[in-house]
């Protein structure tokens, strides 16, 4: 097939974009903590939801695991970024791991809200995607008293105890627009539904998917850079498209993007999930380079100055080394 090739061709690349807080403190976790123990370091699911990061660490000695059950008696295992529950820190403890918690405080804060709430006998609506890891931890904080709603269309399913003592949290790297719509919907159903004392979906969520439709409106095509697990860069994907973009794609890295996408197309954004190394988004710019994209503007929407400390386990030993 010929292919028809616009004679100026750019690319439109959003900021922010990429590794969050919270992802980057649980890399250099794990990082910091292979230097300082040595390898083999176990690490309890992926740290972040990404592919080529999980490899990077396994290369230099981390060895992942799904369930603690699988960590020998006495080792290191860090917990991932996205939280786990109460039963997963007494197993641990059972086994008598050395666990270093790389949940974000982001994900923390959803835990306190939810262990808040139950403690006042509220139940909990959470609003997110079942079997993702960040509701299974929080929703391991309370069982009895949280409800999963899984989007719009499980709002007329959820059974409560007490239409009057209700309140609703969720999930932290959800699509804004889509989470207000399910809790406009939940309150037509609940009129005395109480709000989360403050925004659960965090700050590089919001501020990612505000970057992505800047760029969108002017983009015939937008490129996602991350892993199909990776719940906020899903959500790029489907905000590209809601707000102007004809076709968005989410890729893990520059192999995946097919040529036929870049047909007639003059504009593509460009950007990437909380969990996405740099590196990947400069190969996609190399390759769209290759096919004429050589005209590369950064679009920043919002300025992001947020840092978070290590897990204090972390840096209590490499204080005193
Ligand atoms: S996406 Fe948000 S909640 Fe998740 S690790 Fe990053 S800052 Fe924390």
């Amino acid at each position: 097939m010929e292919l028809h090739t616009p004679t100026s061709r750019r690319v439109l690349v959003a900021r922010p974009r990429g590794y969050c807080a919270g992802v980057d403190r649980a890399v250099v976790a794990v990082e910091k903590a292979l230097e300082q123990y040595g390898a083999p370091i176990y690490v309890r699911k992926q740290i972040v939801h990404n592919t080529h990061v999980v490899k990077t660490l396994e290369a230099k000695g981390a060895i992942f695991v799904e369930e603690t059950e699988e960590v020998p008696e006495g080792e290191i295992v860090v917990f991932s970024a996205h939280g786990v529950s109460p039963a997963v820190h007494a197993e641990a403890e059972q086994r008598a791991l050395r666990t270093i918690d790389a949940t974000c405080p982001l994900v923390t804060k959803v835990h306190n809200e939810a262990k808040r709430f139950a403690g006042q006998d509220y139940d909990i609506l959470l609003i997110g995607h079942e079997g993702h890891e960040e509701v299974e931890g929080t929703s391991g904080e309370a069982p009895d008293h949280i409800k999963l709603v899984d989007g719009l269309d499980a709002v007329d399913q959820v059974e409560v105890r007490d239409p009057g003592k209700l309140v609703w949290l969720s999930q932290t790297t959800l699509s804004v627009d889509e989470t207000n719509e399910t809790v406009a919907r939940l309150k037509q159903r609940f009129p005395a539904l109480i709000d989360p004392p403050s925004d659960d979906i965090c700050y590089a969520t919001q501020n990612r998917q505000v970057a992505v439709k800047e760029i969108a409106a002017e983009s015939e095509l937008v490129i996602v850079v991350g892993s199909d697990n990776s719940s906020n860069s899903k959500r790029l994907v489907e905000v590209a498209k809601e707000h102007g973009a004809a076709a968005a794609y989410l890729v893990d890295n520059a192999t995946f993007i097919h040529d036929e996408w870049l047909d007639g197309v003059t504009t593509v954004g460009v950007t990437s999930g909380a969990s996405v190394p740099e590196e990947l988004v400069e190969e996609v710019l190399a390759r769209l380079a290759s096919h004429g994209f050589d005209d590369v503007t950064e679009v920043e929407s919002v300025q992001e100055k947020v840092r978070f400390a290590l897990p204090h386990e972390l840096r209590k030993d490499l204080r005193v080394s």
